[in-house]
C-alpha cells in the first residue's frame, strides 16, 4: 500500500466503532488503524444479522449503502460513539457479463461530529457463491470441496428458500459437522436430498474477506483524498463528463472525457480533463466514423 502520509485531522486520537459480526474486524482494523491512527472497536451484543442475512432467513432493509448506514446507526446508538465503520456486501450477476459470478463489498464509513459519510468499495468476479441439490452425503462432500471447503463454509438446508432455523445448519467448517447437518437436515427433507450452498458470512468466506479488505483500502484512499482549498476529508469525483474527442474526426464520443471533483465541505469544485492520461478516442468508439 503505497498512500498519502497525510491523515485528516479530524479522525486523530478517535476511536471508532465497527458495526459487524462474523470477523470482518480482521481485515478492517488494521487498514484503519495503520492509515487513519483510528482504533475500532466491535460493541458487545451488536447483532448485523437483524439487518438481514445472506440466508434469506432475514431480508435486508433497503439497498446496500442504505443497509451499511443503518448498521452504523444502530452500532452509534449503542456504543454512544460518533464515528462508526460498517460494510455490507452483495452478490449476484456481473452487470456486463451475465453468468459471471459478481460481489461487491462496500466499507462504510460515518462521522456524526462532523456530518461525513464516506463508502469504499470494490468488486470481484472470484465469488464462490454456489449451490446445489444433492442426495447423499459424499455428493454433498464433493459440492464441498468443489467450493473451497473446509476452508470455505457451506449452509445445509432443506429447501433453497427454508426460513425455520431447524431447517438450516449454517457455518459447517468440518467433515463431521457436514455429516451431520446432511443426516438431520435430509431427515427432514421429503426426498431425503439437501440445499447446500457456500456460506456467504465473512469469516466463514475468505474469498470475501479479501474484497473485504480491498473495499476498506478504497474507503482510507477515498478519506485521505483532501480538498486543496479547505483540507476536508473525501474529495471525490461527483460527476463524470462523457466527450472524449474522436481520434479521426475529433467528435465527441461517448467515453469520459473529464471528472468533476467536488469538496462536500465548501464547495470547491475541481474538472479534471483526460483523467486515464487518454487525449483521443479510438474512432471505433465514434457513432460518425463507426456508426
Ligand atoms: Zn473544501
Ligand atoms: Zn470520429
Amino acid at each position: 500500500m503505497n498512500m498519502n502520509k497525510e491523515v485528516p485531522s479530524i479522525f486523530k486520537n478517535r476511536s471508532a466503532v465497527l458495526a459487524t459480526m462474523h470477523k470482518k474486524e480482521r481485515v478492517i482494523s488494521p487498514v484503519l488503524n495503520k492509515e487513519l491512527g483510528i482504533q475500532l472497536t466491535v460493541p458487545e451484543g451488536f447483532d448485523s444479522d437483524n439487518f438481514g442475512t445472506f440466508t434469506g432467513d432475514i431480508k435486508r432493509t433497503g439497498n446496500q449503502i442504505e443497509a451499511a448506514r443503518m448498521k452504523a446507526h444502530a452500532a452509534m446508538e449503542l456504543s454512544g460513539q460518533t464515528l462508526a465503520i460498517s460494510s455490507e456486501g452483495s452478490f449476484g450477476s456481473h452487470p456486463v457479463i451475465p453468468f459471471f459470478p459478481f460481489n461487491r463489498e462496500i466499507v462504510l464509513l460515518i462521522d456524526k461530529e462532523n456530518d461525513l459519510e464516506i463508502v469504499g468499495m470494490a468488486t470481484s468476479t472470484e465469488a464462490n457463491h454456489k449451490s446445489s441439490r444433492v442426495h447423499s452425503f459424499e455428493e454433498a462432500l464433493a459440492f464441498a470441496e468443489s467450493i473451497g471447503f473446509p476452508k470455505t463454509g457451506v449452509v445445509v438446508k432443506v429447501k433453497e428458500d427454508s426460513k425455520e432455523s431447524s431447517e438450516i445448519t449454517k457455518g459447517i467448517i468440518k467433515i463431521e459437522q457436514l455429516e451431520e447437518a446432511f443426516r438431520a437436515i435430509s431427515f427432514k427433507s421429503d426426498d431425503k436430498s439437501v440445499y447446500i450452498e457456500t456460506d456467504l458470512r465473512a469469516m466463514f468466506n475468505p474469498k470475501r474477506m479479501i474484497v473485504i479488505e480491498a473495499a476498506a483500502i478504497d474507503l482510507v484512499k477515498k478519506v485521505k483524498s483532501l480538498c486543496p482549498e479547505c483540507s476536508w476529508p473525501g474529495f471525490q469525483i461527483t460527476e463524470r463528463v462523457k466527450g472524449l474527442p474522436c481520434g479521426w474526426c475529433n467528435l465527441p464520443t461517448e467515453l469520459i472525457k473529464s471528472n468533476i471533483y467536488e469538496c462536500k465541505k465548501c464547495g470547491y469544485c475541481k474538472k479534471d480533463d483526460f483523467p486515464n492520461g487518454i487525449t483521443k478516442a479510438d474512432p471505433g468508439n465514434c457513432q460518425f466514423c463507426n456508426p
